[in-house]
């Protein structure tokens, strides 16, 4: 302490921090640590502290925008990345990655390629806007890494960042301001959105399923599907032919496509095939599920193990919208390998791994395939052009 109030040599600055691991203050609890801190003879606070939902990260940005001081506003654990990356944003003095992912020195800390090459942090400042997925759990998620590659390469203000959420209409409630101006929305939270937005996009509001909300100036929230015509359109070219997406008549027009899953792609899918002329069966391992879905569209329900023997024709499709096959558990698949033959054309909406064991047994018994990795990119397409209001000349390869 005798260091702090007099010694100090003279090109020194201080940092004093403080720690909490428990969890975040409120903001005048904050605001007085800081004061208490500055009073000790910091140069520079640095306040850490605990985020137990990602809403807390907002007490910390609240303090550090107000502080008079150089502060480092941190909080720690994946719940709490946001503040890491937006430190720049809200006036916070410097941020840390660290160099080795297997060595954190604190919970939920990037690594500095992270910061540098998916986040951009040397671009991040004030006026950048806020973008992310918000979804439960994130970390796997490869659309952080896509979109912020794609908003560097149009020149965007902004930032797209995994954002671990644990109640939707919280979040959007406490993260209102204008810069916060767009979500993608995964697991559990697509079916929520649908309340969460003012407005929303007739076909996502059919299907009851949002994957996309974007905040308009005015403030409220409009909710879109991105899912629908990323599947659609990836199905459509994975038939190929005359007719093909491009042309006035979808190739889906009086096919008949087998929808397994009745969960929010399941949906996305299933409506969409039905706009384009397609007849639909849904089958799902709650079969209730799939009599919902197939009485809304005008379809037909199937348990899961009739697909083993369903062929009331030759030439079906086949889009698997369940989670089966997906990673750690690569060996689910939800339809017997026998079976696959009796179909022209196999989607998986499963894009981790990229090549399903659905896709390989499809493909071993000469069957056309489609991965789930062409929804992503397209579904992801649909959502950069509502967050950015659509900007001419972007590619995605
Ligand atoms: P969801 O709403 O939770 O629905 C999950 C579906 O999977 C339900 O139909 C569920 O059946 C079924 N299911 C789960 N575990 C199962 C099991 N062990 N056996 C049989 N059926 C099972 O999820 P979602 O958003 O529709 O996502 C489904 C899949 O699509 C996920 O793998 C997701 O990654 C993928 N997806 C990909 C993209 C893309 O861009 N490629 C976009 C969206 C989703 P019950 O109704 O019986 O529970």
């Amino acid at each position: 302490m005798s260091f702090i109030s007099g010694n100090k040599p003279e090109k020194c600055k201080l940092i004093v921090s403080s720690h909490n691991y428990e969890y975040t203050p409120s903001c005048e609890e904050l605001a007085n640590l800081v004061a208490r801190i500055q009073a000790v003879g910091a140069d520079i606070v640095k306040v850490a502290t605990a985020a137990k939902d990602i809403v807390d990260v907002s007490r910390m940005f609240q303090v550090m925008v107000h502080c008079q001081v150089p502060m480092i506003g941190l909080v720690m654990s994946e719940r709490g990345l946001m503040s890491r990356v937006l430190a720049p944003k809200f006036g916070g003095y410097l941020t840390f990655g660290i160099l080795n992912s297997a060595k954190t020195s604190a919970p939920g800390q990037p690594t500095v390629e992270e910061l540098l090459d998916v986040y951009n942090i040397r671009c991040i400042g004030p006026d950048t806007k806020v973008l992310g997925l918000i979804a439960n759990p994130v970390k796997q998620s490869k659309s952080p890494i896509l979109h912020n590659k794609c908003l560097q390469y149009v020149g965007y203000n902004a930032v797209y960042l995994p954002l671990l959420g644990d109640n939707l209409a919280s979040f959007l409630e406490t993260y209102s301001s204008p810069d916060f101006s767009g979500f993608s929305c995964s697991l559990p939270f697509k079916v929520d959105a649908v309340q969460c937005c003012n407005e929303h996009d007739p076909v996502a509001k059919s299907i009851g399923a949002i994957n996309t909300i974007v905040r308009r100036p005015d403030g409220k929230l409009v909710g879109y599907n991105t899912d629908y015509i990323g599947a659609i359109s990836a199905i459509e070219d994975g038939i190929g032919g005359p007719g093909s997406k491009d042309a006035v008549i979808s190739p889906l027009a009086g096919r008949l496509i087998v929808v397994v899953g009745a969960g929010g792609a399941g949906k996305a899918i299933a409506y969409g095939a039905k706009e384009k002329g397609a007849r639909v069966v849904v089958a799902n391992r709650t079969y209730e599920k799939a009599v919902s879905l197939a009485n809304a569209i005008g379809g037909q329900a199937l348990r899961l193990a009739d697909l083993e023997t369903f062929r009331p024709e030759d030439g079906m499709i086949l889009a698997n919208a369940t989670s089966l096959g997906m990673q750690p558990n690569i060996d689910g698949t939800p339809i017997p390998k026998k079976a696959l033959s009796f179909y022209d054309v196999v989607f998986d909406a499963v894009y981790a791994p990229k090549v399903t064991r659905l896709l390989r047994e499809a493909e071993e018994c000469g069957v056309k395939v489609v991965s789930g990795v062409e929804m992503f990119i397209r579904q992801a397409m649909g959502q950069f052009e509502h967050f950015t209001g659509g900007i001419e000349g972007v590619m995605f390869f």
